[in-house]
Order: structure tokens, then sequence, then C-alpha cells
């Protein structure tokens, strides 16, 4: 499946035409779980939650994410913080909300496995790439060029970085109007990889010509991926029956 985009995208080339291959960044190229649990771990070191919570936070000790993970519910859960506690329940989830949608923590993010070779493999067949993600400009922007440089992913005239100006805005919206404007560059073929049925879902109804791959990790859980979508969960190369 991605090999063939591959090839697709250098034969298309060759005869002179332009591709596009749009990625969304959480949970498409990027592993956020490492975040979650690096903000979960400085939550539980804090003194005044020490004190505030100190059941709690004793049981921090054992607390890991997992890539499948949505938010922190899911680690909570499984280090037997079940939600019986209301106040600690909102502060964790304050400093979670505050921090996962900062600069400061895109630093632990990691890639999905195969994720920054496919780009520049994309690049090398010719390609152009967008990266397109529903971080906005003010609290993650900055942030988001260090992740970019950190992992060595190409941001040029040919690789472009797409952050949501105001961070209120919709994300399916936003994402899908941006591939309206891209339609009408000439690209003779877009293809999109999303971790979010949401937005896949959109895309189907307001960009049916764009090619969009259904990224497998996890999602919001508010709607099931579209069954007719190709869906992967990596970007290795060459796998058998892909
Ligand atoms: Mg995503």
């Amino acid at each position: 499946m991605i090999d063939q985009i591959l090839v697709n995208i250098q034969t298309l080339v060759s005869e002179g035409k332009k591709c596009l291959v749009v990625f969304d960044l959480d949970s498409t190229l990027f592993d956020v779980s490492p975040r979650i649990e690096r903000i979960l771990l400085d939550f539980a070191a804090l003194p005044e939650n020490q004190a505030r919570f100190p059941e709690q936070v004793a049981q921090f000790k054992d607390i890991r994410t997992h890539h499948t993970d949505w938010g922190i519910t899911n680690a909570l859960q499984r280090a037997g913080l079940d939600g019986h506690h209301p106040e600690f329940q909102e502060a964790v989830a304050l400093f979670w909300r505050h921090n996962f949608f900062s600069n400061e923590y895109l630093k632990y993010d990691l890639p999905n496995e195969g994720a920054i070779d496919y780009v520049h493999a994309v690049a090398n067949a010719g390609g152009d790439v967008a990266y397109l993600t529903g971080r906005d400009v003010f609290r993650m922007g900055p942030g988001t060029l260090e992740e970019i440089k950190q992992w060595n992913l190409p941001l040029n005239d040919k690789a472009e970085l797409i952050l949501k100006p105001e961070k209120s805005m919709d994300d399916a919206e936003f994402k899908t109007d941006w591939f309206l404007a891209a339609q009408k560059k000439g690209y003779q073929k877009i293809y999109f990889f999303d971790n979010e049925p949401v937005i896949l879902h959109l895309m189907g109804k307001k960009c049916p010509d764009v090619e969009s791959i259904f990224f497998e990790s996890t999602h919001s859980g508010k709607a099931e991926p579209p069954p007719d979508l190709p869906r992967i969960i990596n970007f290795v190369l060459n796998q058998k029956g892909s």
C-alpha cells in the first residue's frame, strides 16, 4: 500500500505531474504516549501534588502509557486510579491539558515505526510533503518546529508545516478547508494520512478526490473509521502483504 504510493509518485513526477502527501502529526507520524507519560510523572513529582493527593501520587510509580492510549484515562485506570476522587481527577486533567497542548513536552514524542524514513522516501520520490496538524500556532508552533528539526524531517519549499491559526477551530473543518485550497494548486494526486475517523469522514464528504489512509493507532472514539479506507499501523516499507 504505502510502497505503491511511492511508485505512483515516481511515475507521475516522471511525467511532469505534481503529487502531494499530507501527514497528520499526533498519533500518525508521532506516538504521543511518551509525552503523556512524562506529563503524568511530572505531575506526581510536584511537591504540592504529593501533599494534596498522597495516596494517588504513590500509585504513579507504576504508571505507563501505551501507544493505543487516548488521553490520560487509560494509563490512570491501569495504575488503579479509577476516577473515584473528583478533586484529584480534575487536578491531573488540568495539568495534562495545560502541558499536552504546549511547546515544552513535544520533545518526548517518538516517531511511529518507519515514519521518518517514509517522509524522506516521499520527498526523494519527488512528492511534495505537508504536515497538517490540529496543533495551534500559539501554544505549539515553536515546539513543533523544534520537533521537526529534532527528528530531521524535511522542511523546505517542498515540505511545509501547517498549524491551526486559532486553537478554537475545529480540526476536521480546518483540515478539510485546507485540502479544498490545496486541490486548486495543480496536484495530479493527493494522499492523506490521519488517525482520526471524524476527520477522515469529513474528508470523504468534502474532498472525495483525496486518497485518505487511516493510520490505526488511537483516536477520539467519536466515530468508527470509514470502512472503505485502507489502514496501516506503521510506515515500514516492504512488508509482507502490503
Ligand atoms: Mg492525529
